[in-house]
Formats: structure tokens, sequence, C-alpha cells
């Protein structure tokens, strides 16, 4: 299939519609990414690439990584780690607070705030070093040594992040922390600042497209069926309170992050990321949902 003719086309057409939404403010640094950049970037299980754009310029994945912290927590605790946290879609905003009360500590999933601070507990309580030990994760997976935090937006966001200090200290309270609160935190805020380009992200997925084999470090990080449940928590989860929509839309598991990114998995396909740093008012990428939407479609590759 030509990709890169059908990313030309699609392009094409969403530049004479206005790009709605705002670029994510709430953490400082965010804010200063230029609203134009929109890059693309496939990578197939057969190792071809297609690009477009600025695809090879890194940002900030944010809650993207949430994925890759919940795939290395599973590989550790094995199943035990679902009575730390659920499967279901929340339904509510990525950094709700009230749900946890009702839910004694909780969370709904793994892919929302609370959710990845458990996760961030759970590899607290595994790693000798965690922060180095989940950046070696990440990099091996991807085949890419160069993979880094950023500490300008880790810094930027812990001066801000009070509801995340505030959803940690609840589930304290219940008893689902486990480690010490600003080490969680700390953890978190690298977790969510680290970089790659539209390449990097989609090679470094390519092992969910690949039933949990990584076709760089050529060795298995999950079983299939971890696999198969990871990617049916993107696609429930993986996009705050606006899942059923990206579903409905695109048809394809993925997750989103608030530097406007979003990756999304075709099983024994492909691995795509978009990134446009203009959020709809769910905080997903405006233009990102609108491309893959019209992606999905022209080349009949949702999965249902
Ligand atoms: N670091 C961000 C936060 O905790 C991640 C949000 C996101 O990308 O969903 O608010």
């Amino acid at each position: 299939m030509n990709y890169k003719k059908i990313f030309k086309k699609i392009a094409e057409d969403l530049s004479t519609i206005k790009d709605k939404g705002e670029v994510a403010n709430y953490i400082p640094e965010l804010s200063t990414i230029d609203p134009a950049k929109f890059g693309i970037h496939l990578t197939t299980v057969h190792q071809e690439d297609y690009c477009l754009g600025d695809s090879e310029e890194k940002f900030s994945i944010q809650s993207i990584a949430k994925v890759l912290s919940l795939s290395f927590a599973y590989q550790l605790e094995g199943e035990n780690l679902w009575n730390r946290v659920g499967v279901e879609p929340s339904g509510t905003a990525f950094n709700a607070l009230f749900q946890l009360e009702t839910d004694q500590g909780i969370p709904r999933n793994p892919l929302i705030n609370s959710g990845a601070l458990v996760i961030s507990d759970i590899l607290i309580t595994h790693l000798d070093n965690p922060k180095e030990d989940f950046l070696k994760f990440v990099r091996d997976l991807s085949g890419n040594q160069s993979i880094e935090f950023c500490q300008r937006i880790a810094t930027s966001e812990k001066a801000t992040g009070h509801r995340n200090a505030a959803l940690v200290n609840l589930m304290k309270s219940y008893g689902n922390i486990k480690n010490n609160i600003d080490e969680v935190l700390d953890f978190y805020f690298n977790l969510c600042s680290i970089e790659m380009t539209c390449n990097e992200l989609s090679k470094t997925f390519l092992f969910l497209a690949e039933y949990g084999t990584s076709p760089f470090k050529k060795e298995r990080i999950l079983c299939k069926s971890k696999s198969k449940r990871i990617n049916a928590i993107m696609q429930l989860c993986g996009f705050y309170d606006e899942a059923g929509e990206f579903s409905f839309k695109v048809g394809l598991p993925g997750k989103s992050g608030v530097g406007g990114g979003i990756v999304a998995i075709y099983p024994n396909k492909y691995s795509i990321a978009v990134w446009s740093p203009k959020l709809n008012k769910k905080g997903n990428s405006n233009k990102g949902i609108q491309f893959l939407e019209l992606f999905t479609t022209e080349t009949e590759s949702s999965i249902f």
C-alpha cells in the first residue's frame, strides 16, 4: 500500500480545515510548542517506514509513556497487578479525583493519572534504580539508546502538579501507594517527560503490533495474552473520556498524550504515530484524531 501518497492526500485535505483547540498550558513548558507542528510516521511489522511532515522532531510523549510503564510493570508483577488497578474505562477526565474516593483508592484503569501513579509505585518497588531501569527498558524496546527524559519538562510539571500530588496522597491514605510519595511523583513526572519523534514512537510501540515481541530487542517483552490485554486497555481507556469516540471514528487501539501525540496499533500490520499539539476539549490532539479517522477509513484498516 502506498501509505506516503495517502498521508499526503489526507494532510492536504486537512490543511483546508481550521485546526481547532489549544496547546496544553497547565504544564508551562508544554505551552512553548509551535501549534502548527504536524508529523506522521508509520512502521509496518516488516519494518517498512512511511513518514510525512515533522516526523523527526522530538516532542513530549506525556501519557503515551503510561503504556510503556504498564507493560514493564505487567512483565514484573504479572496478574497481581490487577489487585491494585482496574481495567474499566473511567469516563472522566485523566486527572479526576472523585472516583478514587468511591472506589476506595483503586484507580479505574492504568492509563489515567491515578492508575499510572500506582503503576509507578509498583515499578519503584521492583526496580533497584527505577528511573534508570525504566529508561533502559524503553531504550531496549525501541532499539534506540538515545531516548531520554526531559528535565526541563519534568521540573515544570513538578512545580505545578498539584492534582497529581492530591491523587497520590489520596491513594496513600487507602494503602494503595507503598513507597514514598515524593519518589512516586518524581518517577511519574520523569516518565511523562520522555521525548520521542514520531519515527521513534511508532518503532517503540511496534511490539504491540507483534503480539508482545520487540523486533529491535528480538525478544519477547510480553506473552501474547498480556500483549492482547495491553491493546484491549488502550482500546477502552487510551483517550481519557473520549475513548469511545476514538474507537468509533478510528477503530484501532491507541494512546494519546497532552503533548499532542497519538500512537495507534494495527496488530500484525503496523504501528502509527501522529503529532499535532493543538488539543480538543477532552485533551486529545484535534488534528491527530481527524487524520487517523481519515487514514483508517481510506486504508480500510480498522480492526473492526
Ligand atoms: N503528565 C501529564 C499529567 O499528569 C500527563 C497527562 C496526559 O498526557 O494525559 O497531567
